[in-house]
């Protein structure tokens, strides 16, 4: 793996990358995990460009056997999904599926979950590793402040929106990610559905479109593709966690695993809301993050088709200013909004399974707008969420330190002064100061 990586970063080879990832996904539950190289594409606006990352992390075993459960139960709950047998894949390639701590990730963000590699044609064939970062979501939800939701809904997110958001998590990458088949034509020209019996789930008529060889999702759904899939991912979650039984495998039983469905619920819309139209670049009419476009939209169709599952109304806060609130329908999630949300992942699906990127980009074009009147005039709405928009909060990452034979681990407070401190710790060469004034001062025209 390591050496495949090396030729792949000294010669520019992608091909070496790809012969790394694929020894990579053989190293099943290792308990420290590490990958690196050039990654996820969400932050080209053209959705091709990889950024570099790279992330060294260790298994949290009592989480990674939550979700040993859900992977041993998957050719049971896969079924559930609701699109017809055909359109699922023909075996299901269980996963490396664990729940990490994270040590160190270097990047412009740290993810909640990963599933990798992103290269789709190894996904398909070879298989992959869901990866689950576990203290990253205890991290990023101790956060205090819920603009636009009701008294109660607040209070049941800072109560059950770790175990909502674990349950997501761990759905949206193994049966998100992991499900659904491509149609496809291989080099003999024989195609890996059956024509005859397999039907276009939306028409009925018999499949045209499809996979050639050479192709891939990827290059053929090119800068929507990675939207689309999440939106795909997070539908699964949304659709899944309805599922009394599913629940069950993360120890949510009963009337509060019901409240953890509903809050999963009312975090994904209201993050489709309140935290997603904060990405949104009016002037160039884009989401500026494949996630945010792709909570935006399931919004977006809730709205449209959930028969009230979710609604939005203006109001006046406290000091008598312009306001929102954001408000889930607790006794319609299971029937008008699993319906809506049933039907749209359908459509995902199908379109993604023929290679129909004209479909899928005139759907999910006509959910992604962000219209300025009618019953919902959410770029109106923008200036509203973003005077309300929380400070972001400070990740400063722990170091370690060898003592002898000890390992030691420091951390650091979540402040200015914590992460300043965490970085003269993690470069003590002052000769290193240096360098970084150097380029600082290279780069410094860009940021007048
Ligand atoms: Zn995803």
């Amino acid at each position: 793996m390591l050496d495949e990586y090396v030729r792949s970063f000294q010669t520019g080879a992608l091909a070496a990358h790809k012969d790394g990832s694929r020894h990579w996904i053989k190293n099943k539950g290792p308990s420290v995990e590490t990958y690196i190289g050039f990654i996820e594409t969400y932050r080209d606006p053209t959705g091709m460009r990889a950024e570099w990352e790279g992330f060294a992390a260790m298994v949290n075993g009592p989480m990674s056997e939550k979700f040993g459960r859900l992977v041993a139960a998957a050719e049971k709950i896969l079924p559930r999904l609701p699109w017809p047998e055909a359109y699922e894949k023909d075996r299901f390639l269980k996963p490396d599926f664990t729940s990490l701590d994270v040590l160190a990730f270097a990047g412009s963000g740290v993810p909640a979950g990963i599933n990798i590699p992103n290269y789709d044609e190894i996904r398909q064939e070879e298989g992959f590793k869901n990866v689950s970062l576990g203290n990253v979501i205890t991290a990023a939800y101790t956060a205090s402040v819920l603009p636009f939701l009701g008294p109660e809904d607040a209070e049941l997110m800072r109560q059950y929106r770790t175990q909502a958001f674990e349950v997501q998590v761990g759905l949206h990458e193994l049966f998100g990610h992991g499900s659904g088949k491509l149609f496809a034509k291989d080099k003999d020209g024989k195609l890996n559905f059956d024509e005859k019996t397999v039907k276009h789930a939306e028409t009925g008529e018999p499949i045209t479109s499809f996979y050639t060889p050479g192709e891939t999702y990827d290059g053929v759904f090119t800068d929507l593709g990675s939207a689309y899939e999440e939106c795909r991912a997070e539908c699964v979650g949304l659709y899944l966690s309805l599922d009394d039984e599913v629940m069950e495998l993360f120890d949510c039983r009963g009337d509060t695993g019901r409240l953890v469905t509903y809050v999963n619920w009312v975090d994904n819309l209201w993050d489709g809301f309140a935290k997603c139209l904060e990405q949104y670049d009016a002037a160039a009419r884009k989401f500026m993050q494949a996630h945010s476009r792709a909570r935006y939209v399931i919004l977006r169709v809730l709205l449209e088709h959930g028969d009230g599952v979710v609604s939005i109304e203006e109001r006046q806060d406290a000091d008598g200013r312009p306001d929102l609130l954001l408000t889930v329908c607790r006794d319609k999630i299971h029937t008008a909004g699993k319906k809506a949300i049933g039907d749209f992942l359908t459509r995902l699906q199908v379109y993604k399974a023929t290679a129909d990127v004209a479909a899928a980009r005139a759907m999910f074009d006509h959910y992604s707008e962000v219209p300025d009147s009618g019953l919902h005039p959410f770029a109106k709405w923008i200036p509203i969420i973003l005077e309300k928009k929380q400070p972001r909060r400070f990740l400063v990452q722990a170091h370690t330190e060898l003592k002898g034979d000890d390992v030691l681990l420091r951390q650091y407070e979540s402040t200015p002064e914590g992460l300043i401190q965490s970085f003269v710790d993690r470069f003590p060469d002052p000769a290193i100061e240096d360098r970084l004034l150097e380029l600082h001062q290279k780069d410094a025209k860009h940021f007048p």
